[in-house]
Protein backbone atom coordinates (compact mmCIF):
# COMPACT_ATOMS: atom_id res chain seq x y z
CA UNK A 1 0.00 0.00 0.00
CA UNK A 2 1.06 3.73 -0.53
CA UNK A 3 0.32 6.53 1.53
CA UNK A 4 1.32 10.81 0.17
CA UNK A 5 2.63 12.97 3.10
CA UNK A 6 1.43 16.31 1.88
CA UNK A 7 4.25 19.07 3.70
CA UNK A 8 2.83 22.13 3.76
CA UNK A 9 4.13 24.32 7.33
CA UNK A 10 5.54 21.25 8.52
CA UNK A 11 8.87 20.58 6.90
CA UNK A 12 10.57 18.18 9.39
CA UNK A 13 10.94 14.51 10.26
CA UNK A 14 10.86 14.75 14.09
CA UNK A 15 7.63 14.69 15.56
CA UNK A 16 5.46 14.98 12.20
CA UNK A 17 2.17 13.12 12.89
CA UNK A 18 1.19 12.61 9.12
CA UNK A 19 4.51 10.82 8.53
CA UNK A 20 4.33 8.60 11.26
CA UNK A 21 0.92 7.57 10.70
CA UNK A 22 1.65 7.38 7.10
CA UNK A 23 4.90 4.87 8.14
CA UNK A 24 2.91 2.93 10.81
CA UNK A 25 0.37 1.46 7.90
CA UNK A 26 1.95 1.60 4.46
CA UNK A 27 4.52 -0.11 2.86
CA UNK A 28 5.49 2.98 0.55
CA UNK A 29 5.60 6.94 1.26
CA UNK A 30 5.86 9.65 -0.92
CA UNK A 31 6.71 12.29 0.97
CA UNK A 32 5.49 15.35 -1.03
CA UNK A 33 5.92 18.99 -1.57
CA UNK A 34 3.91 21.25 -3.79
CA UNK A 35 5.58 24.53 -5.42
CA UNK A 36 1.78 26.25 -5.96
CA UNK A 37 1.66 29.17 -7.86
CA UNK A 38 -1.24 30.21 -6.33
CA UNK A 39 0.49 30.84 -3.10
CA UNK A 40 2.60 33.16 -5.28
CA UNK A 41 -0.58 34.57 -6.78
CA UNK A 42 -1.94 35.90 -3.39
CA UNK A 43 1.66 37.33 -3.19
CA UNK A 44 2.58 35.08 -0.47
CA UNK A 45 5.48 34.20 -1.46
CA UNK A 46 7.91 36.83 -0.51
CA UNK A 47 12.20 36.61 -1.41
CA UNK A 48 13.10 35.95 1.98
CA UNK A 49 10.87 33.12 2.77
CA UNK A 50 11.27 31.56 -0.68
CA UNK A 51 14.92 31.64 0.33
CA UNK A 52 14.40 29.83 3.68
CA UNK A 53 12.17 27.84 1.95
CA UNK A 54 14.67 26.41 -0.09
CA UNK A 55 16.85 25.30 2.37
CA UNK A 56 13.87 23.50 4.34
CA UNK A 57 13.08 21.75 1.19
CA UNK A 58 17.22 20.71 0.73
CA UNK A 59 17.20 19.58 3.95
CA UNK A 60 13.98 17.72 4.06
CA UNK A 61 15.70 16.09 1.26
CA UNK A 62 18.89 15.30 2.40
CA UNK A 63 16.87 13.47 5.66
CA UNK A 64 14.88 11.34 3.62
CA UNK A 65 17.30 10.26 1.73
CA UNK A 66 19.64 9.39 4.58
CA UNK A 67 16.45 7.25 5.51
CA UNK A 68 16.62 6.02 2.05
CA UNK A 69 14.11 7.92 0.93
CA UNK A 70 13.43 10.80 -0.91
CA UNK A 71 11.23 13.98 -1.23
CA UNK A 72 9.06 14.43 -4.00
CA UNK A 73 8.52 18.05 -5.44
CA UNK A 74 5.62 19.25 -7.89
CA UNK A 75 4.61 22.33 -9.05
CA UNK A 76 1.16 23.45 -10.24
CA UNK A 77 -2.28 23.29 -8.12
CA UNK A 78 -1.95 21.54 -5.04
CA UNK A 79 -5.13 19.38 -5.56
CA UNK A 80 -4.05 18.74 -9.21
CA UNK A 81 -0.93 17.23 -8.37
CA UNK A 82 -1.65 14.94 -5.28
CA UNK A 83 -4.43 13.76 -8.04
CA UNK A 84 -1.71 13.09 -10.37
CA UNK A 85 0.67 11.31 -7.66
CA UNK A 86 -2.30 9.53 -6.68
CA UNK A 87 -3.07 8.12 -9.96
CA UNK A 88 0.83 7.07 -10.26
CA UNK A 89 1.45 5.51 -7.08
CA UNK A 90 -2.16 4.25 -6.42
CA UNK A 91 -2.22 6.04 -3.34
CA UNK A 92 -4.96 5.10 -1.02
CA UNK A 93 -4.56 7.73 1.17
CA UNK A 94 -3.06 11.27 1.37
CA UNK A 95 -1.64 12.53 5.34
CA UNK A 96 -1.21 16.37 5.92
CA UNK A 97 -1.49 18.47 8.44
CA UNK A 98 -4.80 20.63 9.47
CA UNK A 99 -4.62 23.86 7.96
CA UNK A 100 -5.09 27.04 9.83
CA UNK A 101 -5.61 30.29 7.23
CA UNK A 102 -8.33 30.81 4.90
CA UNK A 103 -6.02 29.75 1.98
CA UNK A 104 -5.12 26.53 4.32
CA UNK A 105 -8.64 25.61 4.94
CA UNK A 106 -9.79 26.29 1.33
CA UNK A 107 -6.71 24.15 0.10
CA UNK A 108 -7.93 21.53 2.15
CA UNK A 109 -11.65 21.55 1.11
CA UNK A 110 -10.35 21.43 -2.53
CA UNK A 111 -7.94 18.43 -1.70
CA UNK A 112 -10.74 16.81 -0.02
CA UNK A 113 -13.42 16.67 -3.37
CA UNK A 114 -10.69 15.73 -5.73
CA UNK A 115 -9.38 12.86 -3.24
CA UNK A 116 -13.39 11.64 -2.51
CA UNK A 117 -13.36 11.28 -6.66
CA UNK A 118 -10.89 9.22 -6.90
CA UNK A 119 -11.80 7.35 -3.81
CA UNK A 120 -8.86 8.33 -1.70
CA UNK A 121 -9.37 9.21 1.44
CA UNK A 122 -8.16 12.57 2.95
CA UNK A 123 -6.39 12.05 6.81
CA UNK A 124 -6.20 15.51 8.11
CA UNK A 125 -3.55 15.88 11.55
CA UNK A 126 -4.24 18.54 14.48
CA UNK A 127 -1.81 19.63 16.99
CA UNK A 128 1.43 19.92 13.83
CA UNK A 129 1.58 23.62 12.85
CA UNK A 130 0.50 24.70 16.67
CA UNK A 131 1.24 22.41 19.94
CA UNK A 132 -2.58 22.80 21.13
CA UNK A 133 -5.63 22.47 17.52
CA UNK A 134 -7.55 25.27 17.07
CA UNK A 135 -10.67 24.85 18.23
CA UNK A 136 -10.04 22.18 20.80
CA UNK A 137 -9.95 24.80 23.93
CA UNK A 138 -12.81 27.35 23.66
CA UNK A 139 -14.51 29.01 26.54
CA UNK A 140 -17.96 27.64 27.79
CA UNK A 141 -21.08 28.88 26.10
CA UNK A 142 -23.09 28.25 23.38
CA UNK A 143 -21.68 28.85 20.08
CA UNK A 144 -17.99 30.27 21.60
CA UNK A 145 -15.84 28.88 19.26
CA UNK A 146 -12.06 30.14 20.30
CA UNK A 147 -11.07 32.58 22.68
CA UNK A 148 -10.69 36.26 22.38
CA UNK A 149 -8.73 36.68 25.57
CA UNK A 150 -5.28 35.67 25.77
CA UNK A 151 -5.07 35.02 29.89
CA UNK A 152 -7.73 32.68 30.17
CA UNK A 153 -6.54 30.96 26.93
CA UNK A 154 -3.03 30.66 28.36
CA UNK A 155 -5.13 29.08 31.81
CA UNK A 156 -6.73 26.58 29.84
CA UNK A 157 -4.06 26.09 27.61
CA UNK A 158 -1.47 25.38 30.00
CA UNK A 159 -3.84 22.24 31.64
CA UNK A 160 -3.92 20.29 27.89
CA UNK A 161 -2.28 16.94 27.98
CA UNK A 162 0.35 17.36 25.10
CA UNK A 163 1.05 14.32 23.28
CA UNK A 164 4.61 12.76 23.25
CA UNK A 165 6.79 13.97 20.11
CA UNK A 166 7.58 11.45 17.75
CA UNK A 167 11.51 11.22 16.93
CA UNK A 168 12.31 11.09 13.70
CA UNK A 169 11.78 7.76 11.52
CA UNK A 170 14.29 5.73 10.89
CA UNK A 171 13.46 4.55 7.07
CA UNK A 172 11.52 5.73 4.92
CA UNK A 173 10.65 3.51 1.63
CA UNK A 174 9.82 5.72 -1.37
CA UNK A 175 8.00 4.32 -4.58
CA UNK A 176 10.25 4.70 -7.67
CA UNK A 177 7.68 6.34 -9.96
CA UNK A 178 6.75 9.76 -9.53
CA UNK A 179 9.48 12.24 -10.14
CA UNK A 180 10.11 15.42 -9.00
CA UNK A 181 10.91 18.86 -10.15
CA UNK A 182 14.41 19.96 -9.13
CA UNK A 183 14.34 21.45 -5.77
CA UNK A 184 14.62 25.18 -5.83
CA UNK A 185 17.75 27.05 -4.42
CA UNK A 186 18.58 29.65 -2.16
CA UNK A 187 21.02 31.09 -4.75
CA UNK A 188 18.50 31.83 -7.61
CA UNK A 189 16.05 34.29 -5.41
CA UNK A 190 16.66 37.83 -5.96
CA UNK A 191 16.18 40.52 -3.03
CA UNK A 192 17.03 38.34 -0.44
CA UNK A 193 18.12 40.50 3.20
CA UNK A 194 21.58 40.48 3.28
CA UNK A 195 22.25 39.01 6.80
CA UNK A 196 18.76 36.53 6.31
CA UNK A 197 18.80 33.58 8.57
CA UNK A 198 19.69 29.75 7.43
CA UNK A 199 16.64 27.75 7.36
CA UNK A 200 15.93 23.79 7.43
CA UNK A 201 15.28 21.18 10.40
CA UNK A 202 18.91 20.81 10.61
CA UNK A 203 19.69 24.01 11.55
CA UNK A 204 16.42 24.83 13.16
CA UNK A 205 17.48 22.15 15.86
CA UNK A 206 20.94 23.39 16.00
CA UNK A 207 20.06 26.68 16.72
CA UNK A 208 17.30 25.77 19.49
CA UNK A 209 19.56 23.16 21.93
CA UNK A 210 22.58 25.81 21.38
CA UNK A 211 19.79 28.42 22.63
CA UNK A 212 17.78 26.12 25.48
CA UNK A 213 22.16 25.66 26.55
CA UNK A 214 22.60 29.31 26.82
CA UNK A 215 19.81 31.05 26.42
CA UNK A 216 16.61 29.94 27.85
CA UNK A 217 17.13 29.94 31.35
CA UNK A 218 17.53 33.88 31.21
CA UNK A 219 14.77 34.47 29.01
CA UNK A 220 12.77 36.41 31.17
CA UNK A 221 15.08 38.75 32.15
CA UNK A 222 16.15 39.37 28.87
CA UNK A 223 14.20 38.94 26.26
CA UNK A 224 12.91 42.88 25.94
CA UNK A 225 17.21 43.39 26.37
CA UNK A 226 16.55 44.51 22.87
CA UNK A 227 20.72 45.54 22.38
CA UNK A 228 21.24 42.19 23.80
CA UNK A 229 19.55 40.00 21.05
CA UNK A 230 18.65 37.22 23.71
CA UNK A 231 15.37 36.13 22.12
CA UNK A 232 15.70 32.25 20.54
CA UNK A 233 15.26 33.61 16.86
CA UNK A 234 13.25 30.31 16.38
CA UNK A 235 10.29 32.27 14.73
CA UNK A 236 11.08 31.47 11.15
CA UNK A 237 11.95 27.80 12.16
CA UNK A 238 8.39 27.49 13.58
CA UNK A 239 6.62 29.11 10.80
CA UNK A 240 7.95 26.62 8.45
CA UNK A 241 7.42 23.84 10.61
CA UNK A 242 11.24 22.51 10.69
CA UNK A 243 10.75 22.69 14.52
CA UNK A 244 7.60 21.24 16.04
CA UNK A 245 6.10 23.63 18.64
CA UNK A 246 4.83 20.33 20.86
CA UNK A 247 8.16 19.33 20.97
CA UNK A 248 9.57 23.05 22.00
CA UNK A 249 7.01 22.65 24.36
CA UNK A 250 8.13 19.34 26.03
CA UNK A 251 11.63 20.23 26.11
CA UNK A 252 11.59 23.89 27.84
CA UNK A 253 9.40 22.44 30.20
CA UNK A 254 12.10 19.34 30.95
CA UNK A 255 14.40 22.37 31.62
CA UNK A 256 11.94 24.13 33.99
CA UNK A 257 12.87 27.50 35.60
CA UNK A 258 10.76 31.32 34.87
CA UNK A 259 12.80 31.37 31.43
CA UNK A 260 11.85 28.13 30.29
CA UNK A 261 8.05 29.45 31.56
CA UNK A 262 7.88 32.66 29.42
CA UNK A 263 9.06 30.88 26.43
CA UNK A 264 6.41 28.50 26.85
CA UNK A 265 4.11 31.32 27.66
CA UNK A 266 5.31 33.41 24.40
CA UNK A 267 4.73 29.49 22.07
CA UNK A 268 1.04 29.94 23.39
CA UNK A 269 0.66 33.04 22.06
CA UNK A 270 1.33 31.80 18.49
CA UNK A 271 -1.23 29.29 19.46
CA UNK A 272 -3.27 31.89 20.62
CA UNK A 273 -3.61 33.88 17.26
CA UNK A 274 -3.44 30.70 15.20
CA UNK A 275 -6.93 29.66 16.61
CA UNK A 276 -8.45 33.26 16.15
CA UNK A 277 -7.51 33.23 12.35
CA UNK A 278 -8.84 29.43 12.32
CA UNK A 279 -12.49 30.59 13.69
CA UNK A 280 -12.18 33.96 12.27
CA UNK A 281 -9.82 33.55 8.41
CA UNK A 282 -11.27 36.83 7.37
CA UNK A 283 -9.47 38.55 10.10
CA UNK A 284 -6.13 38.43 7.84
CA UNK A 285 -7.28 41.03 6.59
CA UNK A 286 -10.52 42.87 8.46
CA UNK A 287 -10.75 44.33 11.73
CA UNK A 288 -11.24 41.72 14.56
CA UNK A 289 -12.82 44.62 16.24
CA UNK A 290 -14.22 47.04 14.29
CA UNK A 291 -13.10 50.78 15.63
CA UNK A 292 -13.90 53.87 13.57
CA UNK A 293 -11.00 54.46 12.21
CA UNK A 294 -10.73 57.41 9.05
CA UNK A 295 -6.53 56.40 8.53
CA UNK A 296 -4.60 58.89 7.12
CA UNK A 297 -4.58 58.87 3.39
CA UNK A 298 -2.75 61.05 0.58
CA UNK A 299 0.82 62.56 0.07
CA UNK A 300 1.64 63.18 3.50
CA UNK A 301 1.01 59.95 5.19
CA UNK A 302 2.36 58.25 1.99
CA UNK A 303 5.42 59.91 2.68
CA UNK A 304 5.41 59.53 6.42
CA UNK A 305 4.80 55.36 5.67
CA UNK A 306 7.86 56.17 3.06
CA UNK A 307 9.75 57.34 5.51
CA UNK A 308 8.44 54.37 7.93
CA UNK A 309 9.25 51.96 5.69
CA UNK A 310 13.24 52.81 5.21
CA UNK A 311 14.56 54.04 8.59
CA UNK A 312 14.54 57.86 8.44
CA UNK A 313 11.30 59.08 10.51
CA UNK A 314 13.58 60.64 12.70
CA UNK A 315 12.84 58.11 15.93
CA UNK A 316 16.33 56.45 16.29
CA UNK A 317 14.44 53.30 17.50
CA UNK A 318 11.97 53.20 14.98
CA UNK A 319 14.46 53.81 12.09
CA UNK A 320 17.01 50.90 14.21
CA UNK A 321 14.21 48.20 14.05
CA UNK A 322 12.93 49.11 10.72
CA UNK A 323 16.36 48.63 9.25
CA UNK A 324 17.38 45.61 11.16
CA UNK A 325 14.30 44.65 9.26
CA UNK A 326 15.43 45.28 5.59
CA UNK A 327 18.67 43.97 6.49
CA UNK A 328 17.82 40.50 8.26
CA UNK A 329 14.22 39.96 7.32
CA UNK A 330 13.77 39.74 10.63
CA UNK A 331 13.21 42.39 13.60
CA UNK A 332 13.54 41.87 17.57
CA UNK A 333 9.75 41.74 19.45
CA UNK A 334 9.83 45.05 20.92
CA UNK A 335 11.38 46.63 17.95
CA UNK A 336 8.15 45.33 16.41
CA UNK A 337 5.76 46.40 19.02
CA UNK A 338 7.17 50.26 18.80
CA UNK A 339 7.52 50.47 15.04
CA UNK A 340 3.93 49.21 14.75
CA UNK A 341 2.60 51.75 17.62
CA UNK A 342 4.29 54.06 15.62
CA UNK A 343 2.73 53.55 11.93
CA UNK A 344 -0.75 52.79 13.36
CA UNK A 345 -1.12 55.22 16.08
CA UNK A 346 1.52 57.84 15.75
CA UNK A 347 1.21 58.51 11.83
CA UNK A 348 -2.09 56.90 12.48
CA UNK A 349 -1.77 55.09 8.83
CA UNK A 350 -3.96 52.24 8.29
CA UNK A 351 -2.39 48.65 10.05
CA UNK A 352 -2.92 46.63 6.52
CA UNK A 353 -0.12 48.48 4.90
CA UNK A 354 2.38 48.02 8.08
CA UNK A 355 1.02 44.34 8.14
CA UNK A 356 1.73 44.25 4.10
CA UNK A 357 5.26 45.34 4.22
CA UNK A 358 6.47 43.30 7.57
CA UNK A 359 4.93 40.63 5.11
CA UNK A 360 7.58 41.14 2.83
CA UNK A 361 10.80 41.42 4.18
CA UNK A 362 9.96 39.16 7.08
CA UNK A 363 11.18 35.30 7.09
CA UNK A 364 8.74 34.28 9.52
CA UNK A 365 6.10 36.58 7.90
CA UNK A 366 2.75 33.98 9.02
CA UNK A 367 -0.64 35.62 8.71
CA UNK A 368 -2.24 34.55 12.12
CA UNK A 369 0.58 36.56 13.70
CA UNK A 370 1.68 39.07 12.01
CA UNK A 371 -2.02 40.57 10.88
CA UNK A 372 -2.95 39.91 14.69
CA UNK A 373 -0.25 40.96 16.42
CA UNK A 374 -0.55 44.14 13.85
CA UNK A 375 -4.55 44.34 14.93
CA UNK A 376 -3.30 43.78 18.71
CA UNK A 377 -0.73 46.98 18.27
CA UNK A 378 -3.62 48.85 16.16
CA UNK A 379 -6.32 48.87 18.88
CA UNK A 380 -8.40 46.68 16.21
CA UNK A 381 -7.54 43.22 17.74
CA UNK A 382 -7.28 41.49 20.72
CA UNK A 383 -5.65 43.98 23.34
CA UNK A 384 -8.04 44.55 26.14
CA UNK A 385 -6.36 48.23 26.07
CA UNK A 386 -6.79 49.17 22.69
CA UNK A 387 -6.06 52.82 23.04
CA UNK A 388 -2.67 52.84 24.38
CA UNK A 389 0.19 54.23 22.24
CA UNK A 390 3.62 53.43 22.83
CA UNK A 391 6.21 56.54 23.06
CA UNK A 392 9.16 55.69 21.20
CA UNK A 393 11.35 57.75 23.44
CA UNK A 394 10.40 56.07 26.80
CA UNK A 395 10.52 52.69 25.06
CA UNK A 396 13.84 52.75 23.75
CA UNK A 397 15.43 54.08 27.02
CA UNK A 398 13.86 51.51 28.67
CA UNK A 399 14.64 48.55 25.94
CA UNK A 400 17.87 49.97 24.71
CA UNK A 401 19.25 52.19 28.16
CA UNK A 402 22.52 52.21 27.14
CA UNK A 403 21.91 53.02 22.99
CA UNK A 404 23.38 49.99 21.62
CA UNK A 405 20.98 48.92 19.43
CA UNK A 406 20.46 52.56 17.95
CA UNK A 407 23.83 52.76 17.08
CA UNK A 408 24.28 49.29 16.06
CA UNK A 409 21.57 49.52 13.11
CA UNK A 410 21.97 53.86 12.81
CA UNK A 411 25.59 53.85 11.88
CA UNK A 412 25.27 57.63 11.86
CA UNK A 413 24.22 58.31 15.11
CA UNK A 414 27.12 56.02 15.90
CA UNK A 415 28.93 59.30 17.91
CA UNK A 416 26.64 59.94 20.39
CA UNK A 417 27.38 58.45 23.52
CA UNK A 418 24.42 56.04 25.70
CA UNK A 419 21.22 57.40 25.28
CA UNK A 420 21.64 60.82 24.38
CA UNK A 421 21.50 58.79 21.19
CA UNK A 422 17.42 58.74 21.60
CA UNK A 423 16.93 61.78 21.39
CA UNK A 424 19.44 63.35 18.72
CA UNK A 425 16.43 66.40 18.35
CA UNK A 426 17.86 67.78 21.95
CA UNK A 427 21.86 67.61 21.21
CA UNK A 428 23.36 71.42 20.90
CA UNK A 429 22.41 72.66 17.04
CA UNK A 430 26.06 72.88 16.70
CA UNK A 431 26.80 69.61 17.40
CA UNK A 432 23.08 68.41 15.81
CA UNK A 433 24.33 69.33 12.74
CA UNK A 434 27.54 66.66 12.34
CA UNK A 435 24.81 64.19 12.16
CA UNK A 436 23.71 63.25 8.93
CA UNK A 437 20.00 61.98 10.28
CA UNK A 438 16.31 63.70 9.79
CA UNK A 439 14.47 65.97 11.88
CA UNK A 440 11.58 63.80 13.36
CA UNK A 441 8.85 63.31 10.64
CA UNK A 442 6.19 64.02 13.52
CA UNK A 443 5.87 65.32 16.54
CA UNK A 444 5.27 62.94 19.43
CA UNK A 445 2.08 64.88 20.93
CA UNK A 446 1.08 66.19 17.18
CA UNK A 447 0.52 62.54 16.77
CA UNK A 448 -1.05 61.54 20.00
CA UNK A 449 -3.35 64.40 19.77
CA UNK A 450 -4.18 63.03 16.54
CA UNK A 451 -4.95 60.05 17.02
CA UNK A 452 -7.11 60.88 20.27
CA UNK A 453 -9.15 63.11 18.17
CA UNK A 454 -9.61 60.46 15.51
CA UNK A 455 -10.46 57.87 18.20
CA UNK A 456 -12.73 60.27 20.30
CA UNK A 457 -10.77 60.19 22.97
CA UNK A 458 -9.84 62.62 26.26
P1 LIG B 1 10.95 34.40 21.19
O1 LIG B 1 10.79 35.57 22.08
O2 LIG B 1 12.11 33.53 21.38
O3 LIG B 1 9.59 33.56 21.33
C1 LIG B 1 9.51 32.18 20.99
C2 LIG B 1 8.42 31.94 19.96
O4 LIG B 1 7.16 32.31 20.47
C3 LIG B 1 8.59 32.76 18.69
O5 LIG B 1 9.49 32.16 17.81
C4 LIG B 1 7.18 32.83 18.17
O6 LIG B 1 6.86 31.69 17.41
C5 LIG B 1 6.35 32.84 19.42
N1 LIG B 1 5.98 34.21 19.76
C6 LIG B 1 6.67 35.11 20.49
N2 LIG B 1 5.98 36.26 20.62
C7 LIG B 1 4.84 36.09 19.94
C8 LIG B 1 3.71 36.91 19.70
N3 LIG B 1 3.60 38.15 20.18
N4 LIG B 1 2.72 36.42 18.93
C9 LIG B 1 2.79 35.18 18.42
N5 LIG B 1 3.82 34.36 18.63
C10 LIG B 1 4.83 34.80 19.37
N6 LIG B 1 5.75 36.47 14.82
C11 LIG B 1 5.86 35.61 13.79
O7 LIG B 1 6.23 34.46 13.99
N7 LIG B 1 5.52 36.00 12.53
C12 LIG B 1 5.10 37.26 12.24
O8 LIG B 1 4.78 37.57 11.08
C13 LIG B 1 5.02 38.19 13.31
N8 LIG B 1 4.64 39.48 13.08
C14 LIG B 1 4.55 40.35 14.14
C15 LIG B 1 4.12 41.67 13.91
C16 LIG B 1 4.01 42.57 14.95
C17 LIG B 1 3.50 43.96 14.69
C18 LIG B 1 4.33 42.16 16.26
C19 LIG B 1 4.19 43.11 17.42
C20 LIG B 1 4.76 40.86 16.50
C21 LIG B 1 4.87 39.94 15.46
N9 LIG B 1 5.30 38.61 15.69
C22 LIG B 1 5.37 37.74 14.63
C23 LIG B 1 5.50 38.10 17.05
C24 LIG B 1 6.93 38.20 17.60
O9 LIG B 1 7.42 39.49 17.45
C25 LIG B 1 7.88 37.20 16.95
O10 LIG B 1 7.34 35.91 16.97
C26 LIG B 1 9.23 37.17 17.69
O11 LIG B 1 9.81 38.43 17.70
C27 LIG B 1 10.15 36.17 17.02
O12 LIG B 1 11.40 36.17 17.63
P2 LIG B 1 11.89 34.92 18.48
O13 LIG B 1 11.69 33.68 17.71
O14 LIG B 1 13.27 35.23 18.92
O15 LIG B 1 10.86 34.96 19.69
Amino acid sequence: TVAIVLFTSDLRLHDHPPLHAALASSDEVVPLFVLDPGVEAAGFAAPNRRAFLADCLRDLDSGLRDRGGRLVVREGEVAEEVGRIVSETEAGVVHMAAGISGYAQRREERLREALSSVGCRLSVHDAVVTAVAPGSVVPSGAGRDHFAVFTPYFRRWSGEGLRSPFGAPRKVRVPEGPGSAALPSRAGTRGLSPGLAEGGETEGRRLFTAWRRDGLASYEDRHDDMAGDATSRLSPHLHFGTLSPTELVHRARATGGPGAEAFVRQVCWRDFHHQVLAARPAVSRSDYRPKQDRWRTGRAAEADTAAWKEGRTGYPVVDAAMRQLLHEGWMHNRGRLLTASFLAKTLYVDWRTGARHFLELLVDGDIANNQLNWQWVAGTGTDSRPNRVLNPVTQAKRYDPEGAYVRRWVPELAGIPGSAVHEPWKLPREERRRYDYPEPVVGLSDGLARFKEARGLD
